[in-house]
C-alpha cells in the first residue's frame, strides 16, 4: 500500500459507540469532557446517542442503531473520510449478534488511521492530546495510486 499525507481539521468529526453494558460509562465520559467535545461535531449510533443526549447537553447527529447497520455507517464514515476520531466502548465480556460488524469497524479505523480509543482510560488520554484542537498530519491510503495501479 502506498501511503499519502492528509490534515485532519482542528473541529474534529467524532463517532461515538457503546455496547449495552458501557453506556452508562460513555454518558459519564461524554459528561466529563462535555465541554471539549461541544467544540467539535458528534456522531454516534442511535441508541447510544439517544441516551448522551438524555443526559449532556451536547448536540448529537444519530445515526441507525448498532445491531441495525449504525457500526457499519460509521465505517462508511470512515471510508469516505469524514470522521476523524472514534470512541469504541465495546463490551469486551460478552458476545454480540453484530459481531462482525464490530470487527469491521475497528479494521476499518485501522485501515484509514483514525484514533480509536477501546475504553475510559484511552478516551480521556486523546481529549487530553494537544492534537485535539488544531490541525494534525496522518498517513492514509493513497487511494488514487492504489486505483491506479489495480486498473492498469
Ligand atoms: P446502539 O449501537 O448505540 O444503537 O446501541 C451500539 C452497538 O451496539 O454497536
Amino acid at each position: 500500500m502506498n501511503y499519502k499525507t492528509v490534515q485532519t481539521p482542528a473541529r474534529k468529526v467524532i463517532a461515538l459507540v457503546a455496547h449495552d453494558n458501557l453506556k452508562s460509562s460513555l454518558i459519564d465520559w461524554c459528561t466529563k469532557h462535555e465541554a471539549s467535545l461541544s467544540q467539535h461535531r458528534i456522531c454516534a449510533t442511535g441508541t447510544s446517542g439517544q441516551l448522551i443526549e438524555k443526559h449532556c447537553s451536547l448536540n448529537i447527529e444519530k445515526l441507525i442503531s448498532g445491531p441495525l447497520g449504525g457500526d457499519q455507517q460509521i465505517g462508511a464514515r470512515i471510508s469516505e473520510g469524514d470522521v476523524d476520531m472514534l470512541v469504541f466502548f465495546w463490551d469486551p465480556f460478552e458476545p454480540m449478534p453484530h459481531d462482525p460488524d464490530v470487527k469491521a469497524l475497528l479494521r476499518i479505523a485501522a485501515v484509514w488511521n483514525i484514533p480509536v480509543a477501546c475504553n475510559f482510560a484511552s478516551a480521556d488520554m486523546m481529549m487530553a492530546s494537544s492534537l485535539l484542537d488544531q490541525p494534525f498530519d496522518k498517513r492514509v491510503p493513497d487511494y488514487e495510486r492504489y486505483i491506479q495501479q489495480r486498473s492498469q
